[in-house]
């Protein structure tokens, strides 16, 4: 079992972003509006470059769908029935209001399912900023490089025409830096997990993530540090025999807290995921030399992670899978993603031959954002781990 939040400042802190997960009509976005001019612009995940709209003033808000606190009224007619579940809740979230606070909606491209939800919502919007931000998929600094430079400038143009102000490099500059620190933040959060799985349970982390996609990045800074304090300086929570493992595919579409909490009582620790993989979508600093603009495009095409949604040339499909296996000390890993994520799923099979290759165990479930049962993945999950303890050898 996980351990509930032992000193005040963490159960206050943990019920806070726990508030702003369940406030679906983003309280937080539009308290933010009434005390600055700034543009709030949606963004599905994975990654778009947050710094851009912060160095012209806008808030980037990440919307994960609906989860299983939205019913879905309108939602289905705009999806046949064989697709995964977020496009069809964050429609309904859409048509029902709920983000009207926003100014527009980036679509990175991740898959087909976003590139209609795009088409969708500039049918649907049309006085909004609405943009399917194409990402390159060839890695040449020529060719992907000079593709992608191309949209940011665009995209900079395009924030400036709805009411932003004008791209300036000293300010993409700053806001380079201020991601920077909440990069590094984030990966310092893992690191102690890796480290100490029962200080920072994951369905913590989590909400701890999910509250930095909606507030400006300063005050996620904060909240981060606080956060740490917190947890390190709590020494209730102990160690527990449980089986450490890595958690992959749930990059897009989230699996409900529940099934998250779910695994933690099933007897894991996870010890590393794909969740709010904004923030470690490029793996180490951006440089704040020379031109900004530059140093967006050319951290995306040297330093962005392996994902399911990036084009990864010569490289062995799961190699990454096995290299962050043995980095975490994970002793097992778990696919779970969501049903018909054609990403996730399509590259599923030659990850599983790179971890048997490995020697790695791993077990495998599908989920949709809006499940309510989780007692199979409990028992599934707590044999796996089981499984691990008796026979791994770890
Ligand atoms: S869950 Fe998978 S298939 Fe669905 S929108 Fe996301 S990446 Fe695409």
């Amino acid at each position: 079992m996980t351990a509930e939040p032992a000193s005040s400042e963490l159960a206050g802190l943990v019920a806070a972003a726990d508030e702003l997960f369940h406030d679906l009509r983003l309280g937080a976005v539009r308290r933010w509006k009434e005390s600055t001019d700034g543009l709030a612009i949606g963004y599905m995940p994975i990654y778009v470059p947050q710094e851009l709209f912060h160095a012209q003033g806008a808030l980037s808000v990440g919307i994960l769908g609906g989860g299983d606190q939205v019913e879905i009224i309108r939602g289905d007619a705009y999806y046949q029935s064989y697709i995964c579940h977020i496009p069809r809740s964050t429609i309904e979230l859409g048509l029902n209001g709920s983000l009207d606070c926003l100014d527009g909606m980036i679509f990175p491209a991740i898959c087909d399912v976003i590139r209609n939800l795009s088409g969708m919502w500039k049918l649907q919007f049309p006085d909004k900023l609405i943009r399917y931000l194409d990402v390159p998929q060839n890695f040449d600094a020529e060719i992907g490089g000079r593709f992608y430079r191309h949209e940011l400038e665009s995209l900079a143009a395009e924030l400036e025409s709805h009411g932003a102000p004008a791209y300036d490099a000293e300010r993409l500059r700053e806001s380079i830096a201020t991601y920077n620190e909440l990069r590094r933040r984030v990966r310092d959060l893992y690191e102690l997990r890796r480290r100490q799985p029962w200080k920072v349970p994951t369905h913590e982390l989590y909400l701890m993530l999910r509250a930095t996609l909606v507030q400006p990045v300063e005050d996620s800074l904060v909240l981060l540090d606080r956060y740490r304090a917190a947890v390190e300086a709590d020494d209730q929570r102990r160690p527990m025999d449980q089986a450490r493992v890595l958690l992959t595919g749930s990059f897009c579409e989230q699996p409900p807290l529940g099934l998250i909490k779910t695994l933690e009582h099933s007897g894991c620790y996870i010890v590393d995921d794909d969740f709010i993989q904004i923030h470690r979508w490029i793996e180490d600093d951006i440089s704040t030399d020379g031109d900004p603009l530059q140093n967006l495009v050319d951290a995306f095409i040297e330093d962005s992670v392996a994902s399911p949604v990036r084009y990864i040339g010569e490289e062995t499909k799961g190699a990454d899978l096995v290299a962050r296996v043995e980095k975490s000390g994970a002793e097992g890993v778990i696919f779970c993603a969501a049903s018909f994520c054609d990403p996730a799923l399509l590259d599923q099979p030659m990850i599983v031959a790179a971890a048997e290759a490995a020697g790695i165990p791993w077990t495998a479930f599908k989920f949709a954002e809006n499940n309510g049962q989780f007692q199979v993945i409990r028992e599934q999950a707590g044999t796996f781990s089981d499984s691990i303890k008796l026979w791994s050898g770890a």
